[in-house]
Parts: C-alpha cells; sequence; structure tokens
C-alpha cells in the first residue's frame, strides 16, 4: 500500500464508517494505522466522542479501497485464512501499537 493508497483508504474510511455505539464520524486524528502490506491495511479507529475503538481491514482494489472486515462487526465474506490472520493478530494483541507495528512481518510483500 503505497502513500496515495493508504489516503484514499482513510478518505474511503471517514467516508462509509462510522462509531458502531454512537454514530459519530471519523477523523484523521480518530484512524491508526497498525500495519500495511502491499494490498492489505488493517486499521484502529476509535470513536472521538465514546472512546469505542473498532478495527478494521482494507483490501485495495483497482478502483476503491474495500473495506473487507470491521471489528467488532463483520460485513462481507471473507475467507478462513484472512479470518485466522486476524484472529491471531488480535489473539496476540496487547493494546500495544507501537510493538505489534515493528513484530508483524509483511509476509505479503
Ligand atoms: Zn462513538
Amino acid at each position: 500500500m503505497n502513500f496515495d493508497e493508504l489516503k484514499n483508504t482513510i478518505d474511503h474510511l471517514k467516508k462509509t464508517c462510522k462509531c458502531p455505539q454512537c454514530k459519530s464520524s471519523y477523523k484523521n486524528k480518530d484512524i491508526s494505522v497498525i500495519a500495511t502490506t502491499n494490498i492489505e491495511g488493517m486499521m484502529e479507529m476509535r470513536c472521538p466522542k465514546c472512546q469505542v475503538s473498532t478495527m478494521v481491514t482494507v483490501v485495495i482494489s483497482s478502483i476503491n479501497p474495500e473495506i473487507k472486515e470491521q471489528l467488532p462487526r463483520t460485513h462481507k465474506t471473507i475467507s478462513d485464512n484472512d479470518l485466522l490472520d486476524v484472529k491471531n493478530f488480535l489473539n496476540s494483541f496487547d493494546g500495544d501499537f507501537k510493538k505489534v507495528f515493528t513484530q508483524i512481518p509483511n509476509k505479503k510483500q
């Protein structure tokens, strides 16, 4: 995911995602990039009002970024492998973004 793609993805998230709890919109500062590969990105969106944190996995398609999964809600069909990836990630995730960012291998690059 290059910078343009990342920027488009964040714009897309801001347009299409709202807090699952209070329906607030997200702004740039509410969205953290946790990890990206060539075509995928994992972001955390924290609601500016109620502080609920939501994880999203985004896949870059040729035209628009597609929001593949939003946790805790799942909107779209995902493959078993993808689900396993996210599960593994969440199992080992202790809230330390800095550590996670440096530990996740970019195996798809
Ligand atoms: Zn909220």
